[in-house]
């Protein structure tokens, strides 16, 4: 098999793809083969005195003493460990890019793919990569751990082993994140705990499938797998979140409304409502609407939609020229902001497939549903 080599990244090549021997030669070229990406993040940190951090190498060092990886009932997998790994803070639009083209180029050598990444960012990280890939037809699934693999306690095996079995098999056929047994669509979960087995939630949508006894994919709930895979990559853009807060002072914000800010998020109340609070707020948004800032407003609760004209407390955002973004959590509405903002459409294009379900991202109501 010919892997491209990256200047940096390590890649590991499993016995089978290297030398089948001729025994097992038949099994093995049945065998399902997944791409891991190592990104860094919790699941593959070592002890260090200053706490737990990434460590070249060790991630094959580990894995290669978990004989149960050898099991047929596991896809066969090729390890690349990215040069340097990273905190997951640390991962933004060029390492998103770099994840996106590494699944493009080895798209046709695998049947699937699994990101190790850090939990803090991994819900960007899926949404990004599911505008990123349009038409996918196989599994990329993101996956990592709230403990290391090298500790004896862990949750990341069975995140691992598990991502594995779901990648090698191809009936959900988009960008998803496997943790704590439940299998999401990667753009409609949200980081809920720092600390808890249990890190993510998907909101507003149902999950993809779960793991108890035997994994259940619930099809009905999964995309239908695209024809051809295309690759868009993200730019870096100027990008705001505001959380809306009681007593809010809007001047505070007037600076920050140049030319350059390409877009802003603002995490409204309930369904998308904003205090009056004099004229900062209309000079605001105003300053937004003129600079042609796209402006989305999501909810700050963990569920239910935003949409502009429910109550009059959001007509502010509606004399702005702002767009409802339903459902989408605040990840989703960011990346989806650097994606349509990187294709470089005009701006009433961008509005329009804002608020536009363009990867299972968001429910807009029905037609005669709701008022915006
Ligand atoms: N700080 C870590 C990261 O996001 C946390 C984790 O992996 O769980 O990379």
């Amino acid at each position: 098999m010919h892997l491209k080599r990256k200047k940096c990244d390590k890649i590991y090549l499993s016995e089978g793809a290297e030398a089948p021997g001729e025994m097992g030669k038949k099994r093995l070229e049945m065998r399902k083969r997944v791409c891991l990406i190592h990104t860094g993040g919790t699941i593959g940190m070592a002890g260090t005195e200053h706490g737990y951090a990434p460590k070249k190498g060790f991630m094959q060092s580990i894995l290669s003493g978990i004989p149960e990886l050898n099991s047929e009932e596991i896809p066969g997998f090729d390890l690349i460990e990215y040069d340097p790994l990273l905190d997951s803070s640390n991962i933004s639009v060029a390492e998103w890019v770099k994840i996106a083209q590494d699944i493009k180029d080895r798209y046709d050598q695998y049947d699937g793919f699994v990101i190790l990444h850090g939990t803090d960012t991994m819900a960007y990280t899926a949404s990004a990569l599911s505008f990123m890939l349009e038409g996918l037809a196989k599994p990329v699934i993101l996956t990592g751990s709230q403990i290391p693999l090298c500790e004896i306690r862990n949750d990341a095996r069975d995140n691992l082993i598990t991502s594995l079995i779901i990648a090698g098999n191809c009936r959900v056929p988009e960008v998803c994140l496997f943790f704590g047994n439940e299998l999401y669509r990667g753009n409609r979960v949200t980081k809920v705990s720092s600390d808890e087995l249990i890190a993510f939630d998907s909101p507003n949508y149902p999950a993809l499938g779960e793991a108890g006894v035997r994994i259940v994919i619930r099809d009905t709930a999964v995309r239908k797998a695209g024809e051809t895979l295309k690759l868009s990559k993200f730019e870096p853009k100027q990008i705001a979140v505001l959380k809306i807060f009681p007593g809010i002072q809007f001047e505070i914000f007037e600076n920050i409304l140049t030319e350059n800010l390409k877009g802003i998020v603002f995490e409204a109340f309930g369904t998308g409502n904003i205090p009056e609070s004099g004229d900062a707020l209309h000079r605001v948004l105003e300053k937004a609407e003129k600079n042609g800032t796209v402006i989305v407003v999501c909810t700050q609760c963990l569920r239910g939609s935003a949409m502009i004209g429910t109550y009059a407390a959001s007509l502010s955002f509606a004399r702005a020229g702002a767009v409802s973004g339903y459902d989408m959590t605040v990840e989703a509405a960011v990346t989806k902001l650097y994606y349509l903002l990187s294709m470089n459409y005009d701006l009433e294009t961008v509005k329009k497939l804002m608020g536009n379900d363009l990867r299972g991202e968001m429910s807009p109501p029905q037609s005669g549903e709701g008022t915006a």
